[in-house]
């Protein structure tokens, strides 16, 4: 018979709500910063139940701001807890919170910016696994600003498609949130209108599951915007095997030109005098047609592209740098925005 495995639960000693430490502690939300301060204990569990089970494991969150999220997080007894947080005004509540947990949990506070934190001296080292084992217990939570997140998906892809930082100890999995805009976007698939660059980049590397909405009303102050939760778990083998900057570009000038045939986005990676001929051939070693608009390609048909477009480039070293957006091309970068506006 099997038996349901409950999970441990901590009981923190007594600590004033959230509502009363953003009182005591003048911790009113920086616009220029972007706080919005989650209010609700019910979605604030949501997002740290979206995580999966997280029982003596290693979490590491991104902004926690007054400590909402990171009570839930203590309450679900992890190993350790490692919060990075840049606005300096949020520490005396964090350490109030460390204290209270101190003989049940480790909790790491870094006062500092997620985008220049190296997290990997705080990641207790027997936590390692290897890159084809199932991922190793360690979570990265944060609910950012808008502003952040996107910048941090698009930086720790990378580490993840080079095995750096807490990608060094394995398949961490990360439970964040963003724009729920941006969040659709990263999980569209093929032949969905919300499909583009981040959406092939992040299904490349990871298994994203969008999990749920949360309403701007839930927020204070209330964003312009409701917000969308993910998960994502690195692939063990991604689909587009090549260097992250490589895939980076080619995908990104072909979503340059979403309206229009494919192979006008493709064409961009070239220089003007081959042009044609370049993409064209690429498009032929790919076996993709090229009048296939963006938002129709498959993930495994940019693999194809890609790796179509390596093999020029190793032909053809001098095309290998070429940036159509540099600051030369920026005539017939703003003729083509033009014409996508007509
Ligand atoms: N986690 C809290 C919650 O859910 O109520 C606060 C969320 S608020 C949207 C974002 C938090 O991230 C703020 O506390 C802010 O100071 C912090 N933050 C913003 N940019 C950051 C960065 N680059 N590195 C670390 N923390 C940052």
């Amino acid at each position: 018979m099997a038996v349901a495995r409950r999970s441990l639960h901590i009981r923190l000693p007594p600590l004033p709500t959230i509502k009363d430490v953003i009182r005591l502690y003048k911790l009113r939300a920086l616009r220029e910063l972007s706080q919005n301060f989650l209010m609700e204990p019910r979605l604030i569990d949501k997002i740290v139940r979206a995580a999966g089970n997280i029982e003596n494991n290693v979490v590491v969150e991104v902004g926690p701001g007054p400590g909402g999220i990171t009570r839930s997080i203590i309450r679900r007894a992890p190993r350790k807890v490692i919060v990075v947080e840049k606005d300096r005004r949020f520490i005396p509540s964090l350490e109030l919170l460390a204290d209270a947990c101190k003989d049940r949990v480790e909790m790491d506070i870094i006062t500092g910016d997620i985008l220049k934190t190296d997290l990997t001296p705080f990641i207790p080292a027997d936590t390692k696994a290897d890159w084809l084992d199932p991922p190793p217990p360690i979570n990265l939570i944060g609910n950012l600003p808008f502003s952040v997140s996107t910048i941090l998906i698009i930086r720790w892809l990378e580490m993840i498609s080079k095995h750096e930082g807490p990608w060094s100890f394995g398949r961490a999995r990360m439970t964040l949130t963003f724009q729920k805009e941006v969040a659709e976007r990263m999980a569209a698939r093929i032949l969905d209108k919300q499909r583009c660059r981040l959406s092939v980049m992040c299904q490349s590397w990871c298994t994203i599951k969008y999990k749920f909405d949360i309403p701007g009303s839930a927020f204070l102050p209330k964003p312009e915007v409701d917000v969308g939760v993910v998960t994502l778990t690195p692939l063990k083998t991604p689909i587009i095997k090549l260097p992250f900057k490589l895939v980076e570009k080619v995908v990104r000038q072909i979503f340059s030109m979403r309206q229009k045939y494919s192979i006008r986005g493709a064409q961009t990676l070239f220089p003007e005098d081959v042009r044609e001929e370049m993409a064209l051939r690429m498009y032929e070693m790919a076996d993709i047609d090229p009048v296939t608009r963006p938002y129709q390609i498959a993930n495994m048909e940019f693999a194809r592209i890609c790796e179509a477009y390596s093999e020029i480039i190793k032909r053809y070293p001098e095309f290998e740098n070429y940036d159509y957006r540099a600051p030369k091309n920026k005539f017939v970068e703003i003729v083509e925005e033009k014409q996508e506006e007509m």
